[in-house]
């Protein structure tokens, strides 16, 4: 039997969210118990919320985030997955983050209960307790000055395996502490980056959401590419649900081209073979795109650098379970396009085999790859 990998899943709780995170002091409000289970049972059941997935994905949101801890919601993800699934866990760093409290307000930072260290300490304690299971990335935020001491202590001292980021939370991919601590690290360690690449979903106000937005776009990775060409990249949505739907309707020459498609021309290019994306919410969440995905898949040049991922819990409803959405996935394109994104790829992309040799050699370490006897 092969492992599945899940190259894209969340388990932070409210903890880990800035007190503005919704506006309107909604994630102090929800923090009482109460007060959530009345919005969740108020999602469920007014309309039009509750007949399309907005409301839906809210209720799962609301019901993830207010687990009690980050083990909890890793329980609640191992379950819909078969034994032996392993799971790429990615923190977010929210702290800087500017957002308005109300309309017309100053945005500013929110206050957060846990922060980034604790987040990822508690990370490093459930890979230890769960050492086949999770695989941790670091979550960095340039605008931290302490940006490299803290990612090397989590790679050398609690095994973290990678690092994310989320550009459009206020920096671009090419800041410089990026450009000359983070990318140069990470090359000589041979770890992976993780970068958010869609123009949806969280970001900063202290600019407008169109420029927040524009941090995310892929063509930024160009520079990032050719100045670090050892350093593997997974764009994590692949452009996004909002681009992928664009890339549909616009015109071949269009001249702004759907993200997905700026993309799939930088792998098709040749220059760029350390370049990933991962499926993760564009095609998990209803699986629409993946008729397009089936179809780009069959691109060798593409073939080998997709991941899947599910992004859990953005995806969690009670519409369609997780478990359902995979296999519904892996029906679709069939076992050997499967095991190509759940398998082959995200080893090589995690660099597996190595990982596995070092892993051997530590005699204190019991971690078995069972596909790989
Ligand atoms: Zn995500």
């Amino acid at each position: 039997m092969k492992t599945i990998y899940n190259c894209h899943c969340h388990l932070f709780t409210d903890k880990n969210l800035p007190n503005n995170y919704l506006g309107f002091g909604l994630v102090k409000m929800v923090r009482n118990k109460s007060v959530a289970k009345s919005a969740q049972f108020l999602l469920r059941n007014l309309n039009p919320l509750s007949g399309y997935d907005v409301g839906n994905r809210f209720d799962a949101f609301l019901k993830a985030v207010y687990r009690e801890s980050q083990e909890e919601n890793l329980k609640a993800l191992i379950g819909y997955y078969p034994e032996g699934t392993k799971f790429i866990v990615l923190p977010m760093d929210m702290a800087y983050m500017q957002r308005k409290s109300l309309p017309f307000t100053k945005p500013k930072k929110g206050k957060i209960e846990e922060d980034i260290d604790e987040q990822h300490n508690k990370l490093a304690v459930l890979a230890k307790s769960y050492p086949n299971t999770v695989i941790p990335f670091a979550h960095i935020d340039p605008r931290r000055e302490d940006s490299l001491e803290r990612l090397s202590s989590l790679v050398e001292k609690s095994g973290f395996k990678g690092v994310k980021i989320y550009p459009p939370l206020g920096y671009s991919p090419t800041h410089p502490r990026l450009l000359e601590e983070i990318y140069p690290y990470m090359q000589k360690k041979n770890i992976p980056l993780i970068a958010h690449c869609s123009p949806g979903s969280v970001y900063t106000q202290e600019t407008d959401k169109k420029s927040a937005h524009q941090y995310a776009h892929p063509n930024n990775y160009i520079e990032v590419m050719d100045k670090f060409p050892k350093l593997r990249i997974c764009l994590a949505h692949f452009g996004g649900i909002g681009e992928w739907k664009r890339f549909f309707s616009e015109s071949r020459d269009s001249r702004n081209p759907a993200w997905v498609k700026v993309i799939i021309d930088l792998m098709r290019a040749n220059e760029y073979p350390n370049l990933y994306a991962d499926i993760s919410y564009t095609i998990f969440d209803q699986q629409e795109n993946v008729p397009l995905l089936k179809v780009l898949l069959q691109d060798e040049k593409i073939r080998d650098k997709v991941l899947f991922g599910s992004d859990f819990y953005m995806v969690e409803n009670h519409k369609y379970s997780e478990r359902r959405l995979s296999i519904d996935l892996r029906s679709e394109l069939g076992e050997k396009l499967f095991w190509q994104i759940a398998n082959a790829n995200p080893k090589a992309f995690l660099n597996i085999d190595t990982l596995d040799i070092k892993t051997l050699l530590n005699k204190n370490a019991n971690v078995v790859f069972e596909d790989e006897k």
